[in-house]
């Protein structure tokens, strides 16, 4: 049982989407550009796909019946992909292309590689089923049926879909904008030079990356310093630019972390540390009615803070129809001896074994340890208060699942 002070995660996250509002504003894009946008609508098909019956082969269109053993069949028409077909005249075949349409009439298309051209005709040196290599009209989308519901996200594969049923323009719910500020008196930006005791600051930019990939916008990003009266200001400003504001360091209990006590003292704070591992000061609240994620300093937790809480609820404020994780259950190619009250999601890749694939773990799972991050593919789930011993099935998430 974790201690009554730690929230288990599926309770932070209940709270956290119960919360959860939805962008309201409604744009209009170009399809060329919607990658990565959330349908603002419902799309039903306008007309079918494919808009005619067309040929799935190159070879030559014809009537069954027409076919007597080894009697050539005069070819009459050639149809081009592109073009209206003439009726075919009865008792010949005509030359048709993949994606031609076939022409009315006919009946069945045999593919080039069964036939044998002579003077007067094809001879189709193949069994003809009616129908075949045939691909009917409205077989891909049958006008009216709802191709796409509203608070998908478009990927490479919906632009097309999209595309494909003549769809110029999108009308899509405005990018989450969301500001990033990093706290640390500590940190410094990468290109310039590291004084004593300072180090460079590596969460900017991975929750840059996280978000980018996530389709938000980030609308600032700032670095502030350790001081109760600058992490207000900070605070106070990037809610008025953002819809959501995530920071990273200064949630946890040491004299010079302001977030969590800003949040209280001028806003709000609901949730503050949970029972997962790394990550356990995970805060959330909100200043001037912008929600806040406070996330912890180290870079390890930003990561796994970030997709194992982050992401579910920007998911949801970006409208996103919920998408359950499924991960898949694979044997543990390591061990933990001492059981922890907290979840821990360990660093972790899949590697192929004689025996089948096993999850194997980063050896310095410390949460500062970013090089971990790189060398892992996902997060194996290790359960409240268990060890693991190889071959002990765990769930197995990969960071492209918990990002999508
Ligand atoms: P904090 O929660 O502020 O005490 O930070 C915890 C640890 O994370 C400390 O070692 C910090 O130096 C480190 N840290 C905090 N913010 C960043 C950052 N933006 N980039 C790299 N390390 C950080
Ligand atoms: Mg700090």
């Amino acid at each position: 049982m974790a201690k009554p002070n730690l929230t288990p995660l599926e309770d932070a996250l209940d709270h956290l989407l119960s919360e959860a509002p939805v962008v309201a504003q409604i744009e209009t894009v170009a399809l060329a550009d919607s990658l990565g946008r959330v349908l603002a609508e419902n799309h039903y098909v306008p007309a079918d796909v494919p808009p005619a019956d067309n040929s799935a082969v190159d070879g030559y269109a014809l009537r069954k019946q027409d076919l007597h053993g080894d009697r050539p069949i005069p070819v009459s028409a050639r149809i081009p992909a592109g073009e209206a077909p003439k009726p075919l005249e009865p008792g010949t075949a005509a030359r048709i292309f993949t994606g031609s349409e076939i022409p009315e009439g006919a009946d069945s298309v045999v593919m080039q590689e069964r036939i044998e051209v002579t003077e007067s005709g094809i001879l189709v040196q193949a069994e003809v089923d009616e129908g075949q290599n045939i691909r009917r009209r409205g077989q891909d989308l049958t006008r009216g049926d709802l191709a796409l519901a509203k608070g998908t996200q478009v990927r490479p594969n919906e632009m097309g879909l999209l595309a494909s049923m003549g769809v110029a323009r999108v009308a899509v719910l405005a990018r989450l904008k969301v500001a990033i500020l990093s706290t640390g008196d500590e940190l410094v930006d990468p290109g310039l030079p590291l004084g004593p005791g300072q180090i460079y600051n590596s969460n900017r930019f991975t929750l840059m990356g996280l978000l980018t990939e996530a389709g938000c916008e980030v609308v600032l990003c700032e670095t502030l310093r350790d001081k109760r009266e600058a992490t207000r200001e900070t605070l106070q400003r990037a809610a008025e630019a953002a819809d959501l504001v995530i920071t990273s360091g200064g949630v946890s209990v040491g004299e010079e972390d302001h977030v969590r006590a800003v949040l209280e003292e001028s806003g709000s704070l609901s949730l503050w540390k949970m029972a997962i591992k790394p990550g356990k000061p995970v805060a959330f609240g909100a200043i001037g009615g912008t929600p806040v994620l406070g996330l912890p300093g180290n870079p390890g937790s930003v990561l796994v803070t970030f997709l194992m809480v982050g992401m579910p609820y920007i998911r949801k404020r970006q409208g996103r129809n919920p998408k359950p994780l499924s991960g898949e259950r694979i044997p543990a190619d390591f061990t933990i001896d001492s059981p922890s009250i907290r979840r821990e999601f360990v660093r972790a890749r899949k590697e192929s074994r004689g025996s089948g694939p096993v999850v194997a773990a980063y050896p310095n799972q410390s949460s500062g340890i970013l090089s971990s991050t790189c060398w892992a593919d996902g997060l194996a789930v290790v359960p409240e208060n268990s060890t693991v011993s190889p071959g002990d099935l765990l769930t197995y998430y990969s960071f492209a699942e918990l990002l999508s």
